[in-house]
């Protein structure tokens, strides 16, 4: 029974790294650290976990850092320590110092000049714990820390306070207690399995996670908040993983892709694999100053993940974290972005954008106003090339008309 559960999985993971990854792609090959790793190898997840970058020498050692910033950075990585996936950092470009996807993974001095007076929690989550690792701001769903371990450690992380530390809310022996808080808390039908990330845990302690949430009548739906899908897309190609995830749905997979380069064929047949064991795919982008905060980089990005079937859901303002404050860009800058994809990508595509108040205050969204004026019974609005009218607010519609354009 096993085993030809196993076999349908595994038919399922070959027929699609057969349809969306092209025969002779191997762009790993560029680098010469890895340039005859065979794509048996590069494609396992256990591979890429052993051979995972931790240290700024290695970057340097990959030609992804300068010697002489290396050698600055004990600093920051000291601190904020550094997780790479070979695969993530094969994305990179090593001669573009600026790089996006480099940006998001490789130490940089600023993250020690952070100003002292931004908090490292500034949404007060530590505060809202209701058990170690479990947050429960709002009232019908709650947020699991369910591991302090990502397969890439982002640069611009809003819980890089805990990345990676021994001794914080991680944790597998908390992981019964916050099962037992959902079981006497009947109003929650949400739970986010977050962290960290929850798909680095063992197959099997997810698979007892999930086992014991779904023997929660109340909990209607799972969420898994994951980075895998762009940092290590090779460790949801696991027979034994998507028999779990099939079997405990329904589950949501809200990820994070940031930049159009991410999405890879790598991506494509991972988001297949997911939707064929029953989970959609939701992405959570976060704006980053000199990687995604502009129009045409927002657009592609968006349109990348459509084509890829994983629909934008959010686009987080980054936190005021400490740590992070050169990832920050301002809010009027978002709202721009939002101008300019409403109206000129697939409305599919676009996202809420997003601001997550402090201490708790919940998330609220931030849309460009396209109401301009408000007169009595007539409200007039514009339209995505600046175009205006006048809509009559009561059901009979008296007042509505096009008046010409706003510039
Ligand atoms: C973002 C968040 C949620 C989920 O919010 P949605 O708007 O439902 O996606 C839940 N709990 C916490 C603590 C959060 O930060």
């Amino acid at each position: 029974m096993r085993v030809a559960r196993q076999t349908r999985y595994g038919q399922l993971i070959r027929r699609c790294l057969r349809r969306w990854i092209p025969a002779g792609h191997a762009p790993w090959r560029r680098f010469p650290a890895w340039s005859d790793v065979p794509r048996r190898r590069w494609y396992d997840w256990r591979w890429q976990w052993r051979h995972l970058i931790r240290t700024a020498a290695d970057l340097e050692r990959l030609g992804l850092l300068r010697p002489d910033v290396a050698e600055r950075l004990r600093s920051v990585t000291d601190t904020y320590p550094v997780v790479v996936s070979p695969y993530y950092a094969s994305l990179m470009d090593p001669d573009d110092p600026a790089d996006p996807i480099r940006r998001q993974a490789v130490p940089d001095l600023e993250e020690v000049t952070s100003p002292t007076r931004l908090s490292p929690d500034p949404l007060g989550e530590g505060r809202l714990e209701v058990v170690p690792g479990l947050i429960h701001r709002y009232a019908d769903r709650v947020l699991l820390i369910a591991s302090n371990m990502c397969s890439t450690f982002c640069r611009h992380c809003f819980r890089k306070r805990i990345l990676g530390r021994p001794g914080v809310a991680t944790a597998v022996r908390h992981l019964d207690a916050a099962v037992d808080y959902i079981r006497r808390h009947p109003e929650v039908r949400d739970v986010i399995l977050s962290g960290g990330d929850p798909l680095v845990l063992p197959t099997s302690i997810l698979a007892r996670l999930l086992r014991a949430l779904r023997s929660i009548p109340h909990v209607e739906i799972i969420r898994l908040g994951t980075r895998v899908p762009v940092t290590l897309p090779m460790r949801v190609w696991d027979p034994a993983l998507l028999a779990v995830l099939d079997r405990y749905g329904p589950i949501w997979c809200l990820t994070q892709f940031n930049h159009p380069r991410e999405v890879t064929p790598e991506t494509d047949a991972t988001v297949q694999m997911l939707l064929r064991v029953g989970v959609p795919v939701l992405n959570q982008a976060v704006l980053l100053r000199g990687i995604n905060d502009d129009v045409e980089t927002q657009r592609a990005l968006h349109r990348a993940l459509v084509r890829a079937c994983i629909k934008p859901y959010y686009l987080h303002h980054a936190d005021p974290v400490r740590g992070t404050h050169h990832f920050r860009t301002s809010l009027t800058r978002g709202l721009e972005i939002m101008e300019g994809l409403r109206g000129h990508i697939s409305g599919i595509a676009i996202p809420t954008y997003v601001v997550d108040l402090p201490d708790g205050g919940g998330k609220v969204p931030l849309l460009p106003d396209y109401r301009v004026a408000v007169g009595p019974g007539v409200w007039v609005f514009r339209n995505h090339r600046g175009e205006l009218f006048a809509y009559g607010v009561e059901p009979m519609g008296d007042g509505t008309q096009r008046l010409g354009t706003s510039e």
